[in-house]
């Protein structure tokens, strides 16, 4: 037995060396939509998200940070879902800020936009201070940063006034998506549906982050630290698991935001002023004036689009980011 552990070892630490490149590379893990994505999620249903993505992330050994719409905590359980931001912090993860409760700077006049904000950190900022620690991050709610200059450097200079940066997007997986086709299915007690939903998710993600790569190096000839947004939801929960194989399959190391900020390409400005909610690569092809490889972007199964959006067809906007 001896022998045969020391060969596995011997073996394993050989496919090691090989399969790393001599630069892995690096990516932030960002959940949005805190407490719990989704408008129908229960309390006990949240509280199980939350055990499943916090225990996950934590057998793997990820940092992760979650932003926070405190919206979500004007209900009947804001002490159960407070108790899960809690449990985030507890885990060893950070909290920032993603607006109270889910507005767009696109549609929303400047001063009710940062009235929203200040008021977004009621809860968390509590629970930082109490642990000597304040909210540092910002994730814009659509990605959506303005409909003028005025009104996206107004904001911007309210953000560094206030110990705010931008936290931008540079990788993502559209789960929105996925999210609620697979907790209907659940709901339902499909759980074959929900299986098969769970390695569509699986199968595009690793599609998605493939391109990412991809897209990185066209634009920028290297591949940059990614800032990878997810939500926190029921199929992440399910699949933090699924999530580590493929990034160990693409060399990409899990690191803080702050660690993968460091790199030089954040320092880029983001010139886009528009109706778009795009992520930070696109933003800066678009200020290159070189084109992102969209055709060989994958697409999100059409009978996933189909029904995620029969299931949302009732609210005018999807919480997308
Ligand atoms: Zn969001």
């Amino acid at each position: 037995m001896r022998i045969r552990f020391a060969a596995i070892g011997a073996l394993a630490a050989l496919a090691l060396s090989v399969s790393l490149p001599a630069q892995a590379g690096e990516v932030a893990l960002t959940f949005d939509d805190l407490p719990v994505f989704g408008k129908a999620s229960s309390t006990k249903q949240g509280e199980e998200t939350t055990k499943k993505l916090l225990g996950s992330l934590r057998r793997h050994h990820f940092v992760a940070i979650g932003f926070v719409n405190e919206i979500q905590l004007a209900r009947a359980d804001r002490q159960a879902r407070t108790d899960m931001l809690k449990q985030w912090l507890d885990a060893g993860m950070e909290l920032g800020n993603h607006s109270y409760s889910h507005v767009s700077l696109n549609d929303t006049p400047l001063a009710d936009y940062i009235a929203d904000v200040a008021r977004g950190d009621d809860v968390t900022g509590k629970l930082l201070a109490a642990r000597g620690r304040a909210e540092r991050w910002y994730r814009y709610p659509y990605l959506e940063t303005g409909p003028t200059l005025a009104a996206k450097q107004g904001f911007e200079q309210w953000l560094s006034a206030h110990g705010y940066r931008i936290a931008p997007v540079t990788m993502e997986n559209s789960d929105w998506q996925f999210d609620p086709p697979y907790a209907d299915a659940l709901k339902r007690g499909d759980r074959r549906g929900a299986k098969r939903i769970r390695q569509q998710y699986i199968d595009y993600t690793a599609a998605a982050v493939d391109w990412y790569r991809k897209a990185s190096v066209a634009l920028l000839g290297r591949e940059i630290d990614f800032v990878f947004l997810l939500h926190a939801s029921r199929l992440n929960g399910d699949s933090i698991g699924a999530l580590a194989r493929i990034l160990a399959r693409n060399d990409l190391k899990v690191v803080s935001l702050d660690k993968a900020m460091q790199d030089s390409a954040y320092k880029m400005p983001d010139d886009y002023v528009g109706p778009d909610g795009n992520e930070w690569l696109e933003r800066w092809s678009q200020a290159m004036h070189k084109p992102l490889p969209y055709g060989i972007f994958p697409n999100v199964p059409q009978s996933i689009v189909t029904a995620s959006d029969r299931l949302d067809h009732d609210t005018p906007r999807m919480p997308t980011n």
